[in-house]
């Protein structure tokens, strides 16, 4: 029973095909840089095809003539799982893909214009190369449906219609489940706190298996510093800044989302470099992770007075699962809330699920790797409609 995941972005398909009786990956790949002459395919990290692809189609297109020449073997294929940025109020669990969540998807793009025009071309694309099989779009808004209205609504004129929605759901959902196995208790009986820190980040209170609380908002640039992206700040600072500097409202957009963060601070976005530029002394790179950890540690002291009682801190991501220095600096200070890291557990390098929190800690501290390929295919075969045995 094999899965194909797809996520398209606006110049890139990711892929991978895994095997779900083994819950295996057998192969992984993207195309980049679509409509430039430098567009690759890189296949299983094999550079394969070079010299560009106009779009999608064009794309998709040669990852399946990769398949049929490299392998692996495509026939096993029970169901392709698309990646959806935004499912809106109306998808709080992944959908079989028809021509009425297409238009749904499509209706969609004004709350996410970046992501979910590139997620509904590559379900396009894909829909046409494999006509008979099932498609799934797995939203990364779905898992945060369950937040309670006075979490997700937004003191502002009713009329205006936003809403708090949260991103990176298949991600929390996959190391919040990871983490109630990990402790050995029922899923529906553990709260957590996950901190998915990657170049996006976000964190969200888990309560028994339901999302309670998540720091971004109605669009992904709310909540933590991240690479580029500001995270919060007071919604007053946009007039300002409009009015002082005459920056209009897309000037705006684009400096929050793309030269703020740790780039806007520090002048990187890469997590690695900005400690580098503070370990020779750089002050606004201190001044980076000053914030960028002062910022998390608000965080947790805001979700555990919403969860109330906590069993586990969850670092996950490129950020949360490599770097010992960030984990350790978010959760300094925090023993009288019963969070204590084990300095030599934390330094130890490793890509397996790991506790990192000394023993007498009352509250576990884990990193878990997140995957959200292997989220998406799980709720893929999960989806009504999707045969789980399908005849061989
Ligand atoms: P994305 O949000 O793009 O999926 P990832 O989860 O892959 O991002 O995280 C990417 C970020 O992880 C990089 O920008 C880098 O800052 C950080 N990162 C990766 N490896 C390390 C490491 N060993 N130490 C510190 N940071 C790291």
């Amino acid at each position: 029973m094999h899965v194909l995941v797809l996520n398209s972005g606006s110049s890139s398909i990711k892929y991978q095909l895994l095997d779900m009786s083994a819950r295996r990956r057998l192969a992984t790949g993207l195309v980049d840089r679509i409509g430039e002459s430098a567009g690759r395919l890189i296949h299983n990290g094999e550079a394969v095809g070079g010299d560009g692809f106009a779009d999608h189609e064009a794309g998709l297109r040669a990852v399946l003539e990769v398949f049929a020449t490299r392998g692996p073997s495509l026939e096993q294929v029970v169901a392709v799982g698309h990646r959806v940025v935004h499912g809106g109020s109306r998808f709080a669990r992944p959908a079989l893909i028809d021509d009425e969540v297409e238009a749904a998807i499509q209706e969609l793009i004004p709350l996410a214009p970046l992501h979910n025009p590139a997620n509904l071309e590559g379900i396009r694309v894909a829909r046409r190369a494999f006509p008979l099989l099932p498609h799934v779009a797995v939203f990364d808004t779905a898992f945060h449906q369950t937040l309670p209205p006075a979490a997700y609504t937004y003191a502002v004129p009713a009329e205006w219609g936003v809403r708090k929605y949260g991103f990176h759901g298949t991600s929390h959902a996959f190391v919040s489940r990871r983490a109630a196995e990990l402790l050995e208790r029922p899923y529906g009986e553990v709260n957590t706190i996950v901190l998915h820190l990657g170049n996006g980040a976000s964190v969200t209170a888990v309560r028994g298996g339901r999302s309670v609380e998540t720091s971004m908002g109605l669009t992904p640039l709310a909540g933590l510093v991240m690479g580029t992206r500001s995270g919060d700040v007071d919604p007053g600072v946009l007039p300002y800044v409009a009015r002082q500097l005459g920056l209009n409202i897309d000037e705006i957009d684009s400096a929050l989302n793309r030269d703020s963060g740790l780039r806007g601070l520090a002048g990187d976005n890469d997590l690695r470099e900005v400690w580098r530029k503070v370990d020779q002394g750089d002050p606004d790179a201190r001044l980076a992770m000053d914030v960028y950890t002062h910022r998390i540690r608000g965080y947790i002291g805001n979700y555990y007075a919403v969860l109330g009682h906590v069993d586990a801190i969850v670092f996950t991501a490129g950020v949360g699962e490599n770097d010992p220095r960030t984990r350790e600096l978010s959760l300094a200070g925090l023993g009288r809330l019963g969070i204590t890291i084990d300095q030599a557990r934390n330094a130890g390098a490793s890509r397996d699920a790991r506790t990192i929190s000394a023993d007498d800690s009352p509250v576990t501290v884990l990193v878990i790797p997140t995957d959200e390929e292997l989220e998406i295919a799980e709720q893929t075969i999960d989806t009504d409609g999707v045969a789980r045995n399908p005849p061989n």
